[in-house]
């Protein structure tokens, strides 16, 4: 048991203040994660300020972009009329991620904070980069069935959690902050970051900045579309591997393409070059290999993880069908 402050933000102005004014202190929303992590020991805050009330849980249209507040819950803006009809690979991502409950309760914004769920970030008897910097990586040369197959370093291995953060890094959404330097916009494909030497650091925003929404642009991937997660369990389990494909196809050819994969990175792992690869061409089964084949270039397996090698493009292709087959 640890004793903190808690303090309501009554607007987004008064929260950053609040996060400048205390260089300990944290924002806290649905609490989903940060509420485990305070109780296993791995976040020991001083200050949680708490920013449910604000004004940032609107959906609304803005010309010709989406705007989800930060505080949007995942169970409303999978299920909004507007996500549905012009983002549904968002509403599919968010309706696979956690359970019901905790998808009533978590938000946007906390969505793309949550931390990774790598054992031995949240086991604080073991070593662990990010956790603690300079201990070193328990899951290197440990247990990592979960670990990522793309972008790691020799300090951290562990992947980003989330499905919705998927579907929002292949729909090039923009998330927008609040800081004390100002406003500014961040591409989602720039917002987490690859650990590199130093794994603590999940995301580019800076200190005191606060999500309030995210932006999702106009696009033409309302029916091809499949966000296919591969995991232990059913429900309430993390991907081994997830994709999201969406395709606008005309006339049997695949005029635009968005694929990016879940569970094999320390952030969204978009596939650009595997997506110029669809672009222009007949829908067929072989193109679908190819474009898989392309996306696995630079994976490397640690160990326990090497399956997700094989699993990885399989699922890429088994995506792909899929949303070309949609009617
Ligand atoms: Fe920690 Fe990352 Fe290593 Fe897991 S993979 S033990 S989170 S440094």
């Amino acid at each position: 048991m640890i004793n903190f402050d808690y303090v309501r933000a009554a607007s987004p102005k008064g929260a950053v203040d609040a996060l400048a004014r205390d260089p300990k202190a944290q924002f806290i929303a649905g609490g989903t994660n940060l509420v485990d992590l305070v109780k296993k020991g791995v976040l020991l805050p001083e200050k949680l300020v708490d920013i449910t009330a604000l004004p940032l849980k609107e959906i609304k249209q803005e010309g010709d972009k989406l705007r989800i507040g930060a505080l949007a819950l995942n169970s409303d803006v999978a299920e909004h009329e507007r996500v549905v009809q012009g983002y549904p690979l968002l509403s599919l991502a968010l309706k696979a991620g956690a359970s019901q409950q905790i998808r009533n309760m978590a938000t946007v914004g906390g969505n793309m904070m949550q931390r990774t769920r790598c054992p031995y970030f949240y086991n604080t008897d073991m070593p662990c980069n990010k956790r603690q910097p300079g201990t070193g990586c328990g899951a290197l040369k440990g247990f990592n069935r979960m670990h990522a197959i793309f972008g790691a370093s020799e300090s951290c291995i562990a992947v980003h959690p989330s499905d919705m953060c998927i579907a929002l890094v292949a729909l090039d959404a923009v998330v927008l902050v609040s800081g004390p330097k100002g406003d500014r916009r961040i591409p989602f494909a720039a917002f987490h970051r690859l650990p590199g030497d130093t794994p603590q650091r999940d995301n580019t925003l800076e200190r005191g900045e606060l999500i309030t929404a995210v932006e999702l642009p106009k696009n033409n991937f309302q029916r091809h579309v499949h966000y296919l997660k591969v995991r232990d369990r059913a429900s309430y389990a993390f991907a081994l591997v997830s994709v999201g494909a969406a395709l606008d196809i005309q006339n049997g050819t695949i005029k635009d393409a968005r694929l990016a994969m879940g569970g094999v990175a320390h952030k969204p792992w978009r596939l650009t070059e595997a997506e110029k690869l669809l672009k222009g061409k007949p829908v067929s089964e072989d193109l679908f290999r190819q474009v898989a084949q392309k996306a696995m270039q630079g994976a490397k397996g640690y160990g326990h993880n090497n399956f997700k090698l094989k699993l990885a493009p399989a699922s890429i292709v088994e995506a792909l069908k899929t949303a070309a087959a949609k009617a």
